[in-house]
């Protein structure tokens, strides 16, 4: 059972989500909690280290894991004294006690490994064992790392494979997961089930309701994921009954396929476009090799058959994070790219299409780009792959654009 940020936010919340553990627990289930740092509280550390070290900007990420790790360790107390507060056995874990192992790259390490068997053990002593998520610990050098932010659902879906778990329940402050960002399109509709590969594109094309890397390691390690929501009063749920929520599993656990499952945007996006950079070999190496070299992750790529042979135009996007440093990086190499003039734009969108069912249906983007015109929403950029296709937008109509390919794909829910 993990609990999100929003669910834990105060100590009322932390008393309730520990009712939820106390029904689950009563009716014979062995269980493992996973928390989160209250609501507003990690944003608030990674504040704190960005004005300790504001000088020289880039500070040390060890320091940064030491500090932001420290939300978890919170909650995780606070739950395992509610949770005895009402009559069960706890206590607390952090990420160096079970240990939970990663990778040195702090700030977005990598779970190597857990050893579920001392988790198991405290089962036998009918022990709840809440686990502080979002930070592991380094094996080689002992130092405290953490997950990348949303890092507890990987924390949470990794233990559940770690113990091999019936399931992993992911509690939030949405009921499931939805065909779109229930904030943004207020007739989406709750997924009984959604396939992991699905889930996917959505969360890395912009849906936050879970980390990627925990859908990741889901797919991997087969571990069903249900999405549910920590409000719903703890007593009015039955343990052994079907509960509304989302589960991710399989696809061939999924009976009824839709075509289009869910729309996705981001606004985290940058254009860059090259103007008349000259069309010959190794020109594409000479623009992504020193973007990738500065660790820059790029993301579609545009470019145009030149008509004369000589020079064309070619368009991608980074991170907005990293758009100051992806112009700066290809000025740096004009020299090797040959090129006229560079431009860029922050105020785009990437808006995303996602289903299965498009690997047997032809036409789904056509539907698209008819649907936005209609609209007068300019494309400036289209990628497609097998089960997705993505449209670069002005940021202005990302609402408008989302909701509009909601309805035209049959997304919408019946109004009230
Ligand atoms: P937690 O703190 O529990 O980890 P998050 O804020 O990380 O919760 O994720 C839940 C939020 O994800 C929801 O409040 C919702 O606004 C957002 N979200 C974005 N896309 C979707 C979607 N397709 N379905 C459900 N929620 C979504
Ligand atoms: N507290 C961490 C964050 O805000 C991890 C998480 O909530 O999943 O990113
Ligand atoms: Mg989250």
């Amino acid at each position: 059972m993990k609990f999100g940020g929003t669910s834990v936010a105060d100590i009322d919340r932390i008393r309730n989500a520990a009712r939820h553990v106390k029904r689950e627990s009563a009716a014979g289930h062995e269980v493992a909690v996973v928390v989160s740092a209250m609501a507003g509280v990690t944003n608030q550390l990674v504040a704190l280290c960005e004005t300790a070290g504001k000088e020289r900007h880039v500070y040390d990420r060890r320091e940064y894991d030491a500090v932001v790790a420290t939300g978890e360790q919170v909650t995780a107390g606070l739950m395992a004294i509610a949770l005895q507060d009402l009559g069960i056995k706890a206590r607390s874990w952090q990420g160096w006690q079970l240990p939970i192992l990663t990778s040195a790259a702090h700030g977005a390490a990598r779970i190597a490994d857990i050893d579920g068997a001392a988790l198991i053990r405290h089962f036998k002593d009918k022990e709840v064992p809440v686990i502080a998520g979002f930070q592991g610990v380094h094996k080689e050098t002992g130092r405290v790392t953490t997950l990348g932010r949303g890092g507890s659902d990987t924390s949470a879906v990794a233990i559940a494979a770690a113990i091999r778990a019936e399931r992993c329940d992911i509690y939030t402050d949405v009921d499931g997961v939805y065909t779109s960002d229930p904030r943004v399109v207020p007739r989406a509709k709750r997924l009984d089930k959604v396939a992991f590969e699905e889930m996917l594109e959505l969360a890395s094309l912009g849906a936050k309701v879970m980390q990627v890397r925990s859908v990741e390691l889901g797919m991997v390690h087969n571990v069903r994921i249900f999405v549910r929501s920590s409000f719903d009063a703890p007593d009015s749920i039955d343990p052994h009954g079907n509960p509304p929520g989302t589960l991710i599993c399989d696809e061939g656990e999924i009976m009824e396929q839709q075509t289009v499952t869910g729309i996705a945007f981001s606004r985290d996006e940058a254009q860059i476009s090259i103007r008349q950079v000259q069309d010959k070999p190794g020109v594409a190496a000479a623009i992504f090799g020193p973007l990738a070299a500065a660790n820059i992750n790029v993301d579609m790529i545009v470019q145009n058959v030149s008509a004369d042979g000589k020079t064309t135009d070619l368009t991608f996007t980074v991170p907005a994070a990293d758009y100051q440093r992806s112009l700066d990086t290809i000025k740096k190499a004009k020299e090797a790219i040959g090129y006229q003039r560079l431009d860029g734009a922050t105020d785009v969108a990437k808006i995303s299409v996602i289903g299965i069912g498009m690997r047997s249906h032809a036409g789904v983007a056509a539907e698209a780009f008819r649907a936005l015109a209609e609209r007068a929403i300019n494309i400036r950029a289209i990628t497609t792959s097998e089960i997705k296709f993505s449209l670069l937008i002005d940021a202005a109509y990302t609402e408008l654009a989302v909701r509009t390919l909601h309805s035209l794909y049959g997304l919408d829910q019946a109004a009230p």
